[in-house]
């Protein structure tokens, strides 16, 4: 009896093995927009001008300090992005410390967020596409894509933060769902976790508008679709990052970076304790476009120098383990949908001309 059931249990574990490493699964996705956060702050951590300035903190700075400043660079980074130098950094790849002759930059010629998220999620850097109240977005996205590929249909979720993001994903021409702010999930089995984010949304002050939302209202509602419904494509796009820093708050701008990477952290521990995504999940993050420096880093735009320089990073079976790269040539945002859908075994063409796979992320 007792033999028997070590037989099976390891018959059990071999199908397991096998099952994990079958080529044939289609992959899962977590693709991260964070909105304007600059290079600066990935690689370098908390920047001490800025920090030391009392026009742009109106926290005690004693107690700012304490909590992202180090002498030391590395272990700065790392108190700011936890998350991202523990777990991404060691497992997984991250481009544009220009320090390190890494550079990466958008492509189109406007360096603010529509435009930048169009050339994310199209892979082509479109010249038309040149306000934030651009209509509904024409070019295909890699999002509509995945979702026409086998084993993908019905398995491709949006949550941002921006009202944009349903144009810019262009949800009215694909019927993708796009959770946009202040939207509630639908559903008659939603879980408890689900009906408390979407109740919790309407009670947060709307600093912004009516057309954002606060990135932890996006974040619950998104984590707990995730936990209930097992999406295999999700799009994160967050914007607490872009706000603060244009209200030229960088306390602020810097608390929204570290919940970020928590929020990272956490949706990543919970694909690890989940069957369905351990070992078969790529998380890939990006900003839309940088920011200025000095003063200028409150601003961007193509009239503000260095806000097209950006930033990635990824972490996945299919991601070579190269850290922080250096010296590797030029990256291109419009390269990113082309890569996404790689790192799915996937093919992404377009009737427009679409950046290049990264070559140096997938295995
Ligand atoms: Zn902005």
């Amino acid at each position: 009896m007792k033999r028997i059931s070590v037989l099976f249990l390891l018959v059990f574990l071999m199908a397991q093995a096998v099952f994990a490493q079958n080529p044939n699964k289609p992959g899962n996705i977590i693709i991260v927009s964070i909105d304007g956060l600059r290079w600066k702050e990935v690689f370098q951590g908390a920047e001490k001008q800025l920090i030391n300035n009392r026009k742009f903190n109106s926290q005690d700075s004693a107690q700012l300090v304490k909590k992202y400043w180090a002498e030391d660079e590395q272990e700065r980074r790392a108190k700011l992005m936890p998350f991202v130098w523990s777990v991404i950094a060691k497992n997984g790849q991250l481009y544009g410390n220009r320090d390190l002759g890494s550079k990466v930059n958008v492509k189109n010629p406007y360096w603010f967020s529509y435009p930048g998220r169009n050339e994310n999620l199209t892979g082509y850097a479109d010249p038309k596409v040149n306000s934030n109240d651009y209509p509904d977005d024409p070019n295909m996205n890699v999002l509509e894509f995945i979702d026409h590929q086998k084993g993908y249909k019905g398995k491709v979720v949006s949550f941002a933060s921006w009202d944009a993001v349903a144009r810019i994903v262009n949800r009215d021409r694909n019927g993708l769902l796009v959770n946009n702010p202040f939207e509630d999930i639908k559903g008659n089995n939603l879980t408890e976790a689900q009906k408390l984010a979407n109740e919790i949304q309407h009670y947060e002050p709307q600093i912004w508008g009516d057309g954002e939302r606060l990135d932890a209202n996006t974040y619950a509602i998104a984590k707990s679709y995730i936990m209930a419904r097992h999406p295999k494509v999700i799009y994160l796009d967050l914007a607490d990052t872009d706000d603060d820093a244009h209200e030229g708050k960088y306390d602020f701008y810097l608390d929204a970076i570290h919940s970020i990477d928590a929020m990272m952290a956490s949706l990543w521990g919970y694909f690890q304790s989940d069957p369905f995504y351990k070992g078969n999940t790529t998380i890939i993050v990006m900003p839309d476009h940088g920011r200025g420096e000095g003063a200028q880093w409150t601003s961007h735009g193509s009239g503000t120098p260095h806000s097209n320089d950006t930033w990635l990073m990824v972490m996945g079976p299919r991601v070579k383990t190269l850290g922080e790269v250096k010296n590797n040539g030029q990256i291109y945002q419009d390269q990113y949908a082309k890569t996404i859908a790689k790192l799915l075994g996937l093919n992404f063409t377009s009737v427009n001309p679409i950046g290049e796979v990264i070559e140096s992320v997938v295995k």
